[in-house]
């Protein structure tokens, strides 16, 4: 047996740590050094989201991986450092056929750790080689931003070909919302030349100061059109009242990108003029973005790497707590930045 965290969907706060069998068939035999928690994972124990797999009544937690290759084969070798992808294809349609489970056409698809696949959140796991992707010594532990920064990754890379549709110089963004999902996204628009404005609710960020972006605090009365014009506005601080209001602060030709999630009850504003006349008559997109494409994937582990010698310290300072498993409700009450759970301490490499 070995232990997990597990929950069981749509029961708020069953969230524990089990022992739970160990996982046997063929595959990539993963030792799990340490996952990620974002607000998914709160909302999945708080019995909001989330769907066990097909004969089961509890879920394995984890979709943020970072693991090290227990024994050879299948093309890896017994060390090796890897984060598997999240989403599995529905078999049904266009996209996952093509291999973009990202862009399901029917939502059938499952994701480990959160819909009807077990997640990382434990010991021992088998996974398909075809869904590993290599992290890089050098990067080590860091490599568990792996997964929130293919999120970003997909959202810039949609963003510069909406935009690049037509001709476009982008070289201004908005960030909005300064969590690992918003300070990933200023990082990766840095790593593309474009000068950000990363704007949350704290006096001050450290971080996004140390990725080089302007940081502004924001709150409610806060007249966002004080910050002029964007070219590239991402949304990451899940509301739903910013999403509209990024309309608003495009440039001709600019593109918004919502990345937050707002499942709050109720109504937005939205100015008729800046619906009904700027977004025709400026060429201005407004799209949303989920999951990652394996091509997202690798791009956020190869930016990640970079960003270690281009930004030193910035990406040490976003994992602000890491704690054993059983430590887990720590850790989905942390705002502080991003936490981790330490699945095996001894295993932790040190690039
Ligand atoms: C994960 C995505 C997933 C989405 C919807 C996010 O927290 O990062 O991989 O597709 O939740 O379930």
């Amino acid at each position: 047996m070995i232990s997990a965290l597990v929950t069981e969907p749509g029961v708020p706060h069953s969230t524990r740590v089990e022992q739970v069998d160990e996982p046997r068939g063929d595959g990539v035999l993963l030792r799990v050094l340490e996952v990620g928690v974002c607000g998914t994972d709160r909302e999945i124990s708080e019995g909001l989201f989330g769907v066990a797999p097909e004969g089961a009544d509890r879920l394995v937690m984890g979709h943020e991986s970072l693991a090290v290759v227990a024994r050879d084969g299948h093309g890896f070798s017994e060390g090796d450092l890897v984060c598997a992808t999240v989403r599995r294809p529905c078999g049904h349609c266009l996209a996952c056929d093509e291999g973009a489970p990202d862009s399901c056409l029917t939502g059938d698809y499952s994701e480990r750790g959160i819909t009807r696949l077990d997640g990382f959140a434990r010991e021992l796991v088998l996974e398909d080689p075809e869904q590993l992707v290599p992290i890089p010594r050098t990067l080590g532990r860091l490599g568990v931003l792996a997964e929130p920064a293919s999120i970003c990754a997909r959202a810039v890379r949609h963003t510069l070909t909406i935009g690049g549709r037509q001709p476009w110089s982008p070289g201004r963004a908005l960030v909005t919302g300064a969590g690992a999902v918003g300070l990933l996204s200023t990082l990766l628009l840095r790593l593309e030349g474009l000068d950000v404005c990363t704007a949350s609710l704290e006096p001050a960020n450290e971080i996004a100061a140390a990725l080089g972006a302007e940081y502004v605090q924001i709150g409610e009365g806060t007249d966002l059109a004080e910050l002029g014009r964007f070219d590239v506005v991402v949304e990451a601080a899940g509301d739903a009242q910013l999403m509209a209001d990024a309309l608003g602060l495009l440039r001709r030709s600019g593109v918004a990108c919502l990345l937050g999630i707002d499942g709050r009850d109720g109504a937005v504003e939205l100015s008729r003029h800046v619906i009904g006349v700027d977004a025709v008559l400026e060429n201005r997109v407004l799209f949303g973005s989920v999951n990652a494409h394996r091509q997202d994937w690798v791009a956020a582990v190869d930016a990640l790497d970079r960003a270690r010698t281009g930004f030193p310290d910035a990406l040490d300072r976003l994992v602000a707590l890491r704690v054993p498993l059983d430590r887990f409700e720590e850790a989905f009450a942390f705002t502080g930045g991003k936490a981790t759970l330490v699945v095996d301490e001894a295993a932790i490499v040190r690039p």
